[in-house]
């Protein structure tokens, strides 16, 4: 694996840990702040060390945080925040902790994987549009043409728009009435934008606990694009593999969205064996997500090679709710170069044509 060590995102694990254990509201938040800001620097802390050791400023970063920081520079932990933390009581919850923050990526690892010529996945410059996103007709920030605009800034030549379904009311999920308005102010769009982009009709729809998605068979047909994704029993220790097999095998599901369902440090996900989700989802032409949510990494560099050795297509996504949360989609390029998969097999570095193909063989199979 060509993927060093990643002291940054070990560093802001520490900080979270001490977070959680601070009896202070302020201290708490404090600590937080700081974990952020370095899990979004985008250097390694290492380049920051002065020569006489000590480091330079970072904002957001005070001095009691700096010396969880160098501590750990000079043992590769920190005494003070193991002490901390046994202090507290609460070891195991941390550590349960630590464990829902495995395999994510900090800022600084993601600048690397995008520029390290050494990895074999797909470059920045193979990316041709975005399969997942919303806007302010679920539960997004903004309007579609903004998003339009904010993609094609980026130089993408497609979008789809992935809205939530109806039987998500708490992401405001949109109605099949309003879906109707929506498309045809993408059919307006589209027109408009015409031989310069193109975004595509796509939901986000709901994988119920036993694997069906929430929305009807014909309303799925009236779709170009859907990303069938968990959002509910995202903490059960019980094995979900039946469910995510029922999922990807469901006529009219183009991508499993962030498989998992995790989320940084506050939850684990679906449990499941994942090979046999890959299995299904490659037999079946279902592609795998690569959400790149800094929060989800979902699924990460480890799962995504798994599923690539497994023949899956994959899918990499910003899940951007704002313009700016696209740049989201470097987070889940960075993971599938870490992943070695096949640029082929990337659905996202596909011209439009052979993506609207692939998306009609899948509803051809209802
Ligand atoms: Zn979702």
């Amino acid at each position: 694996m060509s993927k060093s060590r990643d002291t940054n995102q070990l560093i802001a694990s520490l900080l979270r840990d001490l977070a959680s254990v601070q009896p202070s509201a302020q201290s708490k938040w404090g600590y937080k702040r700081a974990a952020s800001a370095i899990l979004n620097l985008d250097t390694p802390i290492e380049a920051l060390v002065r020569p006489d050791g000590t480091l330079g400023k970072i904002k957001h970063i005070g001095p009691s945080s700096t010396r969880i920081i160098l501590e750990v520079l000079r043992h590769g932990t920190s005494p003070t925040v193991q002490q901390a933390v046994a202090a507290s009581g609460r070891g195991s919850e941390v550590e349960k902790r630590r464990d829902w923050r495995s395999n994510f990526l900090s800022r600084a690892q993601v600048v690397a994987a995008l520029h390290n010529s050494d990895l074999k996945g797909p470059r920045r410059s193979d990316y041709r549009g975005d399969l997942q996103m919303h806007s302010m007709w679920s539960d997004g920030s903004t309007s579609l043409e903004a998003l339009i605009e904010a993609c094609m800034a980026r130089k993408y030549a497609y979008c789809a728009i992935t809205d939530h379904s109806y039987g998500l009311p708490i992401a405001r999920g949109v109605s099949m009435a309003n879906l109707a308005r929506q498309h045809r102010e993408i059919d307006r769009l589209n027109l408009k934008y015409s031989g310069r982009f193109r975004m595509i009709k796509g939901i986000e729809a709901n994988i119920r606990a036993d694997g069906s998605v929430d929305m009807e068979p014909e309303e799925l047909a009236r779709l170009e694009l859907v990303v069938a994704s968990p959002h509910s029993a995202l903490r059960a220790v019980a094995d979900q593999t039946t469910r995510m097999i029922v999922a990807v095998t469901t006529p009219g599901v183009h991508i499993l969205g962030h498989p998992r369902g995790r989320m940084f440090g506050s939850r684990p996900g679906v449990t499941a064996d994942w090979d046999r989700v890959f299995d299904a989802a490659a037999t079946y032409g279902v592609a795998i997500e690569i959400d790149g949510d800094p929060s989800r990494q979902d699924v990460d560099f480890t799962l995504a090679r798994r599923a690539a050795r497994a023949g899956c297509l994959l899918a990499l996504d910003s899940d951007a709710h704002s313009p700016d949360q696209l740049d989201y989609a470097e987070i889940a390029l960075a993971h599938a170069r870490l992943a070695a998969v096949p640029k082929s097999r990337v659905i996202n570095t596909w011209p439009i044509e052979r993506l609207f193909e692939w998306a009609g063989t899948r509803r051809a199979a209802r």
